[in-house]
């Protein structure tokens, strides 16, 4: 099925993997960024790209006035630390701009949505692996900006009849295949992107964040994604809604951890390289284990990962570090 969708925050990490496939599919599509984070030339050919912000009423009015049939909705903020350090910044980017983006929709017609969310909703949860029915005590104002959105689309829902997937991700990592895309973040905090960082010259050592957490090897254990799968959730989540699906908050995971030590193990093997790593106390916010109850979304979308591999995940994270960074 296809048609005309706007994807917000398409010339980012994950909205421009999923617009690729949009494409792929058929679908006519149309970017709106305003390159904070994104990169012009990550944003796939053969979409209309509009540089403007979320914030300009008048322009997402002419935008979903188009034809727009779905909107995907990528835009945001996404550190935690920074969203700690500025709150507001967090509720104005991701909450407050969902809020216009929902009343333009409303406004014009425009019935499907997908959302971008995150297992940051869950906060501190001792269930491993978490199910969506999960209390949601988010601990940071990046969990707390994303579910309110979760609470704004119920209730737009409900009110006026738009139908949405929101997709709670897990540990996004990895990068197309053909080294097209990837993530591209300045001051990236994220483990493997950290890591393929010091593969490539660009930093001197990793820290392990806490040795001594209830876990096997006494690392963090997260559910690692990879981006390419991710995207397709979102293909699916579409059809699903073009499909008349209900309303739905889905995990976005594999349904299976691997610990920092893992991944690191994962990432020699692939470079054939040694990592320079040393131990360092656990970082604020951080559980220890956050693994998907992954079940859901293969049942409702029908959705086949086909990329469930951590040394693929890492090798293509590396290939595209090199790329970017003119090395390979
Ligand atoms: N981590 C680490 N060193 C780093 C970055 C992350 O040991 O430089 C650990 C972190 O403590 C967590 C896991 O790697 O256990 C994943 O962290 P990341 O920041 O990638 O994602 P998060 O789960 O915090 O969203």
């Amino acid at each position: 099925m296809y048609g005309k969708v706007l994807v917000t925050g398409g010339a980012g990490y994950i909205g421009s993997h999923t617009a690729q496939q949009l494409l792929d599919a058929g679908n006519d599509v149309v970017i709106l960024d305003n390159l904070s984070n994104g990169h012009r030339a990550m944003a796939p050919e053969g979409a209309r790209f509009v540089r403007g912000d979320l914030a300009d009423r008048a322009l997402l009015a002419e935008i979903l006035g188009s034809g727009i049939d779905a909107v995907l909705h990528f835009a945001g903020s996404i550190v935690v630390p920074e969203s700690v350090a500025d709150p507001l910044g967090y509720y104005r980017n991701n909450t407050l701009n969902t809020h216009g983006l929902l009343q333009a929709c409303v406004e014009q017609g425009v019935g499907q949505f997908i959302f971008s969310s995150t297992a940051a909703v869950y906060g501190d949860t001792a269930l491993v692996p978490v199910p969506e029915n999960a209390p949601t005590l988010p601990i940071s104002p990046y969990g707390a900006s994303k579910l309110m959105t979760e609470w704004m689309l119920r209730d737009t829902a409900a009110a006026h009849g738009l139908r949405y997937v929101a997709l709670r991700y897990f540990n996004v990592a990895g990068a197309d295949l053909r080294a097209r895309r990837g993530q591209s973040s300045k001051n990236a905090t994220h483990l493997i992107k950290v890591a393929v960082e010091v593969l490539t010259g660009q930093r001197e050592k990793l820290a392990i964040f806490g040795g001594d957490y209830p876990t096997d090897d006494g690392t963090g254990v997260r559910d690692y994604i990879h981006v390419v799968d991710l995207a397709n959730a979102h293909v699916k989540a579409l059809d699903y809604l073009r499909g008349d699906g209900d309303c739905q908050v889905l995990n976005c995971g594999y349904g299976k951890g691997s610990s920092v030590k893992q991944v690191i193990a994962a990432l020699e093997r692939v470079s054939n390289r040694k990592i320079p790593v040393e131990m360092a106390p656990r970082r604020a916010g951080d559980v220890a284990e956050l693994v998907a109850e992954a079940g859901r979304i293969r049942g409702l979308l029908g959705w086949q990962p086909e990329h469930d591999d951590l040394e693929l995940i890492v090798r293509t994270a590396l290939d595209w570090e090199r790329k970017r960074i003119g090395l390979g």
